[in-house]
C-alpha cells in the first residue's frame, strides 16, 4: 500500500529533515535566515552544507547542482560531483558552505538582454534558503538566484524575492497603522493551476512542428472538437489516469502539494492544481512540476505539451495564478470576513489591488506576454488581452455602499452566508460564475487567469507584488499623516474605488460589446507581445520598479529586450519549421497523390475509353489549384523570413515577425489544411488532428 505521508517530501531537505540532520543551534540560525531573511554566517553554512551532503549521499546522490531559473523560462543546472581527491588515489565526498552559498556558472550563454555585453560574462548563483533543497536524478539541487558579476538579476527568481520583500515592507506599514502590533511578516501565497495536453509519443514523433515548436503549425479540423463539452471534468481514461497517478506520486516526493486533477475543456487536455504555498516556493514547485510532467509522460509513451496553443480550433492552456497576501500568523489579508463593509483592513487591501490593476494594466499584460500566449489571449477561450477585474455581486455591493455612503445590505443577499458558522464567511466564485475575467476575486484571493501554461509564474507574481506594494506604500504615506485613522482609511478607500472603478467588469469578457465598452472606458487592449512590450520601459514603469528596488533601469531594459528577442526567435523557428514541412513533406505528398489520381484516371480510361473519370479529374483540378497557391505562399513566407535580417531594433523586429512572418505562416497553413481535408489520410504525411487529440 502506498504510504503517502511517508513518501511526501522524501526527496526534500525540508524542515523535518533539517531538524534531524542539523545541530540545534545551526537549525535555529538557519530558521532565522529562512523566516527573517537574516544573512547566514559562513560557519553555519559549512555545517548546513555538511548535513545536506550526508543526507543527500544517504539518499543516493553523488552530485550537487545550483538549480536556477534564467530568462530562458526553463530551469538550468550544472552538476558537480561531491568527490575530492585524497592520498593513495582515493576520493572523499565533500561539500562546503562556500559551494552551497555561491556558484559561478558562465553567464554568457544565457539571455541577458545586453547586460553581458556591457559587463562581464561571469555570473553567480546564490543560494535561496527560503526554498528547500531536493534530490533529483542523483543530484542534490540547491535553489538559487542568478545574477551577473556586477549584481544585475539574470533570472526570474531575483525580482520575485525582491518584490516579496517589498510587499512585506509596505503591507507591514499598513498593518502597524491599523494598530496590528503582532504580525512580524507578510508574504504572498500562490496556487498555480497548471493546464497541459497529453499526446501519444509515436504520433508526436511524426510531427516536426510538435518536435521543434511544441505546437502544430498545420492540421485540418477534425470532425469533432470540444463542441459537446464532454471532456471537461469527464471520466479519465485508463492511460491518462495511470499517468496522473504516477505524476502525483512523483510530485509528492518533491514535497509538491499536488491536490486536484481533472480533464479540461479540449480533448486530450488536463489540469493539475496544487495547494497554495508562498510565492517563491510555489514558483519553484511549478517549474519542477512542469519538468516532472514531461518526464513522467515519457514513461507512459506519452508527450506532455505545455505550449499555450498546441492545436488550433480547440482551447489552449493557461495557468491560473491564485494570489493572496498572508501574515506570519496565517491571516489572509484578502479574506473579507463576516462583514466586509466593516472590515477596513480588507477594504484597504482590496482598494490597493483595484488601483494597482488599473494603473498597471500594461504591466499585467506584459507579465503574460509570450509568442505562445498571444494565440490564446483574445481568442474566445481565455481572458482577452484587455485587463479588467471581476469582483462579483457581493463585493460590488460592498463597494457601492462605500461609494454612496448608503447602508450595505447583506441580509437580502441569499449568497451571503453570515449565519451558519460552519460555512465559509463569504461566497466563493464557483467555477461557472465568471470564467472570462482576467483578474477575478474568488472569495479570499485573486485569480490571474491570463498566465500562459508554459511560462514561469515568477514574472506575473513579481509584477503583481510590486504594483500592489507601490499602492500600499502610497496609502501608508497618506494614512501615517492622518489624525483619525479610521475615517481617513474609509475616505481613502472611497476615493480610490471612485477613481479606479473603470477597471471593474463583472460581465462577459469574451463578448464583442466588452471590447467596445473597454475602449470607451479607456482601458488598454494590447493584443500582442510586440504591442505590449515596448511599454515595459515607460517612465511610469521604470519609476515603479526602481523606487521599490525590484529592478534597476538596466535590468528592465534587459528584460524587455530578452522577451522581444525570444518572441522573434520563436516565430523564426516556427517559420523555418513550416517551410521545411511544406517543401519537404507536404508538397511532395500532394504531388504524389495527384499522380496517383491521374494514374487511376488513366487506368479507368484504359478499361473503357468511353468512361469519363470525372471524380479524379475534379479532385486533380482542385488539388492542383491549391498546390499552385501553396507554392506561392511558400515563396511569400520564404521572403518574409529573409526580410527580417535587415532589422536591427528588437521591438521593430518583433513587430515585423508578427505582421509579416506570422501572418504568412497562417496563410500557408490555411491552404495546407484545405489540401489535407481533400486528401486520403494515407497520403497525408502527418498524423491528423483527430489522431492526435483522440488516440490516447
Ligand atoms: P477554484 O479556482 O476552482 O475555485 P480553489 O478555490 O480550490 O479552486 O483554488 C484553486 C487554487 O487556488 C488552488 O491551487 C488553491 O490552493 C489556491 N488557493 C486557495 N487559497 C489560496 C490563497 N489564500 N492564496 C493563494 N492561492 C490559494
Ligand atoms: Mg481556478
Amino acid at each position: 500500500m502506498l504510504n503517502v505521508p511517508e513518501m511526501f517530501g522524501s526527496a526534500v531537505f525540508n524542515d523535518e529533515t533539517m531538524k534531524k540532520y542539523l545541530p540545534k543551534v545551526t537549525y535555529k540560525e538557519l530558521k532565522k535566515t529562512i523566516e527573517n531573511g537574516k544573512p547566514l554566517d559562513i560557519n553555519i553554512a559549512n555545517v548546513v552544507a555538511h548535513a545536506m551532503k550526508e543526507w543527500a549521499i544517504e539518499n543516493g546522490a553523488t552530485h550537487y547542482t545550483h538549480w536556477f531559473q534564467p530568462m530562458t523560462g526553463i530551469t538550468a543546472e550544472k552538476h558537480d560531483s561531491f568527490i575530492s581527491p585524497t592520498e593513495g588515489g582515493k576520493v572523499i565526498m565533500e561539500f562546503s558552505g562556500k559551494e552551497l552559498i555561491k556558484g559561478e556558472p558562465d553567464a554568457s550563454s544565457f539571455p541577458s538582454g545586453g547586460i553581458r555585453a556591457t559587463f562581464e560574462a561571469r555570473g553567480y548563483t546564490a543560494w535561496d534558503p527560503t526554498s528547500y533543497a531536493f534530490i533529483k536524478d542523483s543530484s542534490l539541487c540547491i535553489p538559487t538566484a542568478f545574477c551577473s558579476y556586477t549584481g544585475e538579476a539574470l533570472d526570474k527568481k531575483t525580482p520575485l524575492l525582491r518584490s516579496m520583500e517589498c510587499l512585506n515592507t509596505q503591507a507591514m506599514r499598513i498593518l502597524r497603522i491599523l494598530g496590528d502590533t503582532e504580525t512580524t511578516h507578510v508574504t504572498t501565497t500562490v496556487g498555480p493551476e497548471q493546464e497541459y495536453f497529453l499526446v501519444d509519443r509515436k504520433m508526436y514523433e511524426k510531427r516536426k512542428d510538435l518536435i521543434y515548436c511544441g505546437r502544430t503549425l498545420f492540421g485540418a479540423r477534425p470532425p469533432k472538437g470540444q463542441e459537446l463539452d464532454d471532456h471537461y471534468f469527464g471520466s479519465i481514461k485508463p492511460r491518462v489516469s495511470a499517468y496522473m497517478k504516477d505524476l502525483d506520486e512523483e510530485l509528492w516526493k518533491y514535497g509538491i502539494l499536488a491536490k486536484t486533477k481533472h480533464n479540461e475543456v479540449a480533448p486530450a487536455q488536463h489540469e493539475l492544481a496544487p495547494i497554495f504555498d508562498t510565492g517563491n516556493i510555489a514558483t519553484d514547485h511549478n517549474q519542477l512540476t512542469m519538468e516532472i510532467m514531461k518526464k513522467v509522460a515519457e514513461k507512459h509513451g506519452l508527450v506532455c505539451l505545455l505550449h499555450e496553443k498546441p492545436f488550433a480550433g480547440v482551447n489552449g492552456s493557461g495557468k491560473h495564478n491564485n494570489w493572496a497576501i498572508s501574515t506570519n500568523n496565517g491571516v489572509n489579508l484578502l479574506d473579507p470576513g463576516k462583514n466586509p463593509r466593516q472590515n477596513i483592513r480588507f477594504l484597504l487591501f482590496l482598494a490597493a489591488v483595484i488601483r494597482a490593476v488599473d494603473e498597471h494594466q500594461d504591466l499585467l499584460r506584459i507579465s503574460v506576454a509570450s509568442a505562445g500566449n498571444d494565440h490564446r489571449l483574445g481568442g474566445n477561450e481565455a481572458p482577452p488581452a484587455i485587463i479588467s477585474m471581476y469582483l462579483g455581486d457581493d463585493l460590488t455591493e460592498v463597494l457601492r455602499s462605500v461609494l454612496s455612503g448608503q447602508e450595505y445590505i447583506s441580509e437580502s443577499k441569499p449568497l451571503m452566508r453570515t449565519t451558519a458558522e460552519v460555512l465559509p464567511n463569504f461566497t466563493k466564485d464557483t467555477s461557472d460564475r465568471n470564467r472570462t475575467s482576467p483578474f477575478a476575486f474568488t472569495g479570499n484571493k485573486f485569480e490571474f487567469r491570463s498566465v500562459g501554461s508554459a511560462e514561469n509564474i515568477a514574472c506575473a507574481n513579481f509584477i503583481i507584488n510590486t504594483m500592489v506594494a507601490d499602492v500600499l506604500s502610497d496609502f501608508a504615506d497618506q494614512l501615517e499623516k492622518a489624525k483619525d485613522i479610521k475615517s481617513a482609511a474609509e475616505d481613502l478607500v472611497k476615493k480610490t474605488v471612485g477613481e479606479h472603478k473603470r477597471i471593474i467588469f463583472n460581465g462577459n469578457n469574451y463578448s464583442e460589446e466588452w471590447i467596445e465598452e473597454a475602449a470607451r472606458r479607456g482601458l488598454l487592449n494590447l493584443r500582442s507581445l510586440p504591442e505590449a512590450m515596448p511599454l515595459y520601459t515607460s517612465a511610469k514603469n521604470i519609476s515603479l520598479f526602481t523606487k521599490h528596488h525590484v529592478l534597476t533601469e538596466v535590468e528592465i531594459r534587459s528584460r524587455r529586450d530578452v522577451l522581444l528577442e525570444k518572441y522573434s526567435k520563436i516565430i523564426n523557428i516556427e517559420a523555418l519549421t513550416a517551410l521545411d514541412m511544406a517543401k519537404k513533406d507536404i508538397l511532395p505528398a500532394v504531388t504524389a497523390y495527384i499522380k496517383e489520381l491521374a494514374e487511376s484516371a488513366n487506368l479507368v480510361k484504359a478499361v473503357d475509353p468511353e468512361i469519363v473519370p470525372a471524380a479524379q479529374t475534379e479532385l486533380i483540378r482542385k488539388l492542383n489549384n491549391l498546390l499552385n497557391c501553396f507554392t506561392k505562399k511558400i515563396d511569400v513566407l520564404d521572403k518574409a523570413v529573409v526580410g527580417a535580417k535587415d532589422i536591427k531594433d528588437e521591438a521593430e523586429n518583433a513587430m515585423y515577425f508578427k505582421e509579416n512572418v506570422l501572418a504568412a505562416m497562417q496563410e500557408l497553413r490555411a491552404v495546407a489544411d484545405e489540401m489535407e481535408a481533400n486528401m486520403s489520410a494515407k497520403a497525408w504525411p502527418y498524423p491528423s488532428y483527430g489522431t492526435l487529440l483522440f488516440s490516447v
